[in-house]
């Protein structure tokens, strides 16, 4: 079964928290010249016109980035947040006006340095023509197949350093599981690899067989991030907040992701909230 399609969802407040802690964990990635090889396991189609006929449908970006970029000028004192809008001002066609939400390929890609690479799997095949037609360099490879089972493959690596972001629709319940384990094997053969996952908030809690999984697999310097936009209600299905974790997460993450995130919760308005730390420490 693939018949989540992110055009349907993109920009709203998940994908602003998820591309702001992938923003700020590459961010530090480049203050080191040793290349790194980016994976991106799950990378949907690259890039978003707000005008498609998925993306209107919904208008998840009215409450998620649209608030953000409408705000940017107050936002200017925030270092962190302030650089993820000026790269987004740079992903529009037109600097100055938002007509497209990029995705993950272009948040992990854009700054790409000679020596670094970049590996897309994408499984749905028509949201991998989308992405094999983008406009990216031929450094970028693009593959139409499972991403779990690719990253195992093509670990390790022989750049120095490796950063991955697994970000599954998790359509099948069977996913929390399967991104616990192929986690922990991949961390085996890349010890020092920094791995984002995205992990949704819903009433069912499922997120959490995905967390203990890591902990009782011995995973340890696991650091998350949560962004809750809304109470979850009883009996409810929605979706009411993001998650991120970080494997071996770059020293000061969570301190400049929170002051960025402060004045995200504010602009998004009430009710909202954000909270951060270690699930699994050293
Ligand atoms: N990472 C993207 C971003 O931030 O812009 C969004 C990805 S979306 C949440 C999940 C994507 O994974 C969908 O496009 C779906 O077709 C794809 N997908 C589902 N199962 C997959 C698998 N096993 N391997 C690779 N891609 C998969």
């Amino acid at each position: 079964m693939l018949s989540y399609q992110h055009a349907y969802h993109a920009g709203n407040f998940a994908d602003v928290h998820k591309h702001l802690t992938l923003h700020a964990v590459i961010d530090h990635l480049l203050r080191k010249d040793s290349s790194i090889t980016y994976i991106d396991t799950h990378a949907g189609r690259g890039l978003y016109p707000l005008d498609a006929s998925e993306t209107l449908r919904l208008q998840e970006y009215r409450e998620g980035v649209i608030p953000l970029w409408k705000a940017r000028q107050a936002l200017a004192n925030e270092p962190l947040l302030s650089d993820w809008l000026a790269a987004l001002a740079n992903a529009q066609p037109a600097p100055s006006r938002l007509t497209h939400y990029p995705g993950s390929p272009w948040w992990m890609g854009h700054r790409r340095r000679k020596g670094d690479r970049q590996w897309l799997f994408e499984l749905h095949p028509g949201e991998h023509e989308h992405l094999a037609q983008q406009p990216f360099s031929e450094a970028v490879e693009r593959i139409h197949g499972d991403g779990l089972k690719g990253l195992l493959q093509r670990v390790p690596v022989k750049t120095p350093r490796l950063c991955v972001l697994i970000d599954p629709s998790y359509e099948r319940k069977a996913e929390y599981h399967e991104v616990a384990e192929t986690l922990l094997t991949a961390m085996h053969k890349a010890r020092h690899a920094v791995v984002l996952v995205w992990y949704p908030l819903l009433p069912a809690g499922r997120h959490r067989e995905l967390l203990e999984g890591l902990r009782d697999g011995g995973l340890r310097k696991v650091w998350y991030g949560e962004f809750i936009r809304q109470s979850p209600r009883e009996g409810e299905r929605g979706m009411f907040g993001s998650g991120m974790l970080v494997v071996n997460p770059p020293w000061g993450l969570d301190e400049r992701l929170a002051a960025a995130m402060a004045p995200v919760v504010d602009s998004l308005g009430a009710p909202g909230s954000y909270r951060s730390g270690w699930w699994v420490g050293e």
